[in-house]
């Protein structure tokens, strides 16, 4: 097993990150309760995952709801004070699933999305956090709503589809400095009166943090790479 990715390992590389995230904090005269460390463990099992767990980390964040759905029921049964976040894109014969399992989605991206998370929103009367994703760099490849048509579609959320919305959501360009995006994703979020700031990766979560991120979500830092 390589040196960095043993489950011992992920405790270390979570102690890390806190540390980073306490000197960004102060750098940004922030104090560390304004912002939610989201510990991304997808790709990682249970065996991995228990240590951090164990090292005091309560929120969780997968890309996959399949992927989820088959390693968190044990998990948060025996630590029900844990969160788990849905960080990647979402199909709509998943809202169901979406819904029952996690505490927040960041992947909303497009009206037929809305319109099965407010369906089961209502049906499962669960409320998930929700965070409306962004193209910043407006990447064909990437999934999210172009800078443009954020307001609109922001409105749209809220009155055709009774959503409340508490955030935006985005992922930089990878070729590209991050700074520009997230201060563009933290203007169209306070235009809007949303206050979470969904931002902020392993390479850049202290940059992240300068720009007003409520939730970094963090993977390879805290866990090795995948
Ligand atoms: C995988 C993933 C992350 C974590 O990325 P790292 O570079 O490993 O920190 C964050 N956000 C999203 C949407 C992801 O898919």
């Amino acid at each position: 097993m390589p040196p960095d990715n043993g489950p011992s390992d992920a405790s270390k590389g979570l102690a890390a990150v806190e540390s980073d995230i306490a000197r960004a904090c102060k750098d940004a005269r922030r104090d560390r309760s304004s912002l939610t460390l989201i510990a991304v463990s997808k790709t990682f099992d249970a065996k991995a995952i228990t240590p951090v767990i164990e090292a005091g980390q309560r929120v969780f964040g997968e890309n996959r709801v399949q992927e989820a759905k088959g390693k968190w029921p044990d998990l948060t049964a025996a630590n029900p004070d844990i969160a788990l976040h849905l960080i990647g894109p979402l199909q709509s014969n998943k809202a169901k699933e979406a819904v029952a399992l996690f505490d927040a989605i960041h992947s909303v991206d497009r009206p037929s999305i809305c319109e099965a998370l407010s369906k089961e929103i209502i049906k499962q009367d669960r409320r998930p956090h929700l965070f409306v994703q962004l193209n910043t760099g407006e990447e064909p490849q990437k999934a999210g709503i172009a800078p443009a048509d954020a307001d609109a579609f922001l409105a749209r959320c809220r009155d055709v589809y009774g959503l409340q919305i508490s955030g935006l959501m985005c992922i930089p360009p990878v070729d590209e400095a991050p700074a520009p995006h997230f201060a563009l994703t933290a203007k169209i979020a306070a235009r809007n009166g949303l206050k979470q700031l969904s931002m902020g990766m392993s390479a850049d979560f202290a940059i992240a943090i300068q720009f007003g991120a409520t939730h970094v979500r963090v993977g390879s830092a805290i866990f090795g790479h995948r």
